[in-house]
This record gives C-alpha cells, structure tokens and sequence, in this order.
C-alpha cells in the first residue's frame, strides 16, 4: 500500500534502521524507543491488524515470533528476559496500521502494562 509508512519502508522509500530481513519479513529499530533494545519486526506483506490474519498467514506468524526470539538471543536478552507484542486498534494504542510485532528487552518492564 503506497500510503502505508510500514510498507514504504519495506519498499526502501523511507529510512530504517534494518537489522534483519528475509523473503518474508523485515525488522528494524524502533524510531521511539520504548527500551535499550526496541525492534519492530514487520511482514513484506500489509495486513493492517490482528484482526486481518488468516490461515495462510500462520507460518509468517511463527516467523515472527521465532525471529524475535533469534534477535533477543542475538542481543543477549533470551534469558534475561524480553517481551513481545502487537498492539491492535486504539486501547491498545495501535497507531501503525500494518502489522508488527514489537520486541523490547533490556529494563525491568512492568506487568500490568499501562
Ligand atoms: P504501534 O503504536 O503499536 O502501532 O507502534 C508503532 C510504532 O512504530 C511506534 O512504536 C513508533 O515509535 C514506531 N514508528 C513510527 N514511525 C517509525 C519509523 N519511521 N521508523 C521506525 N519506527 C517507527
Ligand atoms: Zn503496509
């Protein structure tokens, strides 16, 4: 979608902090770092929310949260520990709207999150 910021930087229109890409992914620094470590791992393809998945989605969805895990380890963060999360629609304050999975490591973060 050419007015989508995600798909603009997946399309090499906008800089990104790019640490890691695939065919099916890309992951990059969060411009707003919420962490140490604050990543934002991004499917090549726009879905816009949660809600958008469908069943032919399901292995990307595996790669995204095993190459969360492969960045967290490759950071140091697999056993100290890191969290990962997709915000969906507006109380959880999505304000993206192509899907991405947040991966944040490096402080104590807080449960219940805000
Ligand atoms: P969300 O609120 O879950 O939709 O997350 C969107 C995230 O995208 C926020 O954490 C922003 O800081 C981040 N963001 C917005 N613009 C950019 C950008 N140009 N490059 C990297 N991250 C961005
Ligand atoms: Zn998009």
């Amino acid at each position: 979608m050419s007015n989508c910021l995600f798909c603009r930087i997946i399309a090499g229109e906008i800089p990104a902090a790019i640490v890691f890409q695939d065919d099916s992914l890309v992951a990059f620094k969060d411009i707003n770092p919420q962490a140490p470590l604050h990543l934002l791992l991004v499917p090549k393809t726009h879905i816009a929310t949660l809600n958008d998945l469908a069943p032919e989605h399901d292995a990307l969805v595996g790669s995204l949260f095993r190459r969360a895990a492969a960045l967290a380890r490759e950071h140091g963060y697999h056993e100290r520990g890191y969290r990962t999360v997709f915000n969906t629609h507006a109380d959880a304050g999505q304000t993206v709207f192509h899907v991405h999975l947040h991966l944040l490591a490096g402080r104590g973060l807080t449960w219940p999150p805000g």
